[in-house]
């Protein structure tokens, strides 16, 4: 396991940022931790690896207690923290170097070089950080996650502010990443975590609402499903009503029909079936997945 979360409570003053918040992170998982602004992403995140005490509750991370250990929790950990706090008149080697410092590598400059090389910075590290854009800023913060070679990773919102480009070659540099390490990152872009994750957990006013697999959290947070069919044949809503499980139907034109269940049972044995009685050819068949955005919206609204 590499983070364990259990029934974490996190209070600032008298508000409560995190209630009861339980999940499990197995290695080399990466999974997208999505909710609306204020819905405690990063209070989480910061508890994770070590920079701020939960009020209850235990949290571990490669084993190690947050609190009690939280020294080897820093060692196993690489941590993007939420605007990539940076120092802005350092120079990119020189910032990349004093980082390693802090973890005591020794011989560190090819290790530095190495992280210059994997993140995209080979033509920039002269530079001071100031003088770079956000894109290669957010690389030298990951950089500096991931100078130390730590098992899992922590991201809070890696890819914010960056324009397309930067969006696209971040993310790929996340999943080849992802390949070898447990990352867990923030994000309100749902396409990103379709991209990246194999997982979704969703966090609503400090409490968790959804926590499954990105195709599972797809079927939708409703238990309807909707079966989009094509027959060769005009058909009659009367007889498509008369389906077992059918509760509503659309027309789409040209014989093609949206079929939804008021339960999530699984309805296309019985399409087929009606189709092979009224002497139909089903020309397709398939079940119609929910965005990420609508179920977004349903489950945070
Ligand atoms: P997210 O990252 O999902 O936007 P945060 O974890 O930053 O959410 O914040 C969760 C809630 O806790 C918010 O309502 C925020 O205002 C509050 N909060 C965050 N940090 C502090 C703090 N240091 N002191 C008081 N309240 C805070
Ligand atoms: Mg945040």
């Amino acid at each position: 396991m590499s983070i364990e979360v259990k029934d974490v409570t996190k209070v600032y003053g008298t508000q409560k940022a995190l209630d009861s918040v339980s999940f499990r992170i197995d290695q080399g998982e990466v999974v997208g931790f999505l909710g609306p602004n204020g819905a405690g992403k990063s209070t989480m995140m910061k508890i994770i690896t070590s920079f701020l005490p939960q009020t209850s509750g235990e949290v571990s991370v490669c084993g190690n207690d947050v609190l009690l250990e939280s020294m080897e929790v820093r060692r196993n950990v690489g941590y993007l923290p939420e605007n990539n706090p940076l120092y802005h008149d350092m120079y990119v080697k020189e910032y990349l170097l004093f980082v390693a410092g802090m973890y005591k590598m020794k011989n560190s400059e090819p290790r530095v070089m190495e992280m210059i090389a994997l993140t995209g910075l080979e033509k920039e590290y002269k530079k001071k950080i100031g003088a770079l854009s956000k894109g290669y800023r957010q690389r030298v913060g990951l950089a500096q996650a991931l100078i130390h070679d730590p098992k899992v990773l922590i991201l809070d919102e890696p890819t914010s502010g960056l324009d397309p480009n930067q969006l696209v070659e971040i993310r790929s540099l996340i999943v080849e990443l992802g390949k070898e390490k447990t990352v867990m990152l923030s994000t309100h872009i749902m396409q990103e975590v379709e991209s990246v994750c194999d997982r979704i957990i969703i966090i609503k006013e400090g409490v968790i609402v959804a926590d499954d697999s990105v195709s599972e959290i797809k079927k939708g947070a409703k238990d309807v499903r909707t079966i989009m069919v094509e027959f060769d044949k005009t058909v009659i809503v009367d007889d498509l009503m008369k389906i077992k499980g059918v509760a509503e139907t659309k027309d789409l034109g040209d014989n093609k029909w949206l079929l939804s269940t008021s339960e999530s049972e699984d309805i296309r044995p019985a399409i087929f079936q009606f189709a092979v009685d009224n002497r139909l050819s089903v020309l397709t068949m398939n079940e119609q997945e929910q965005s990420l955005e609508e179920v977004f919206k349903e489950l945070t609204n």
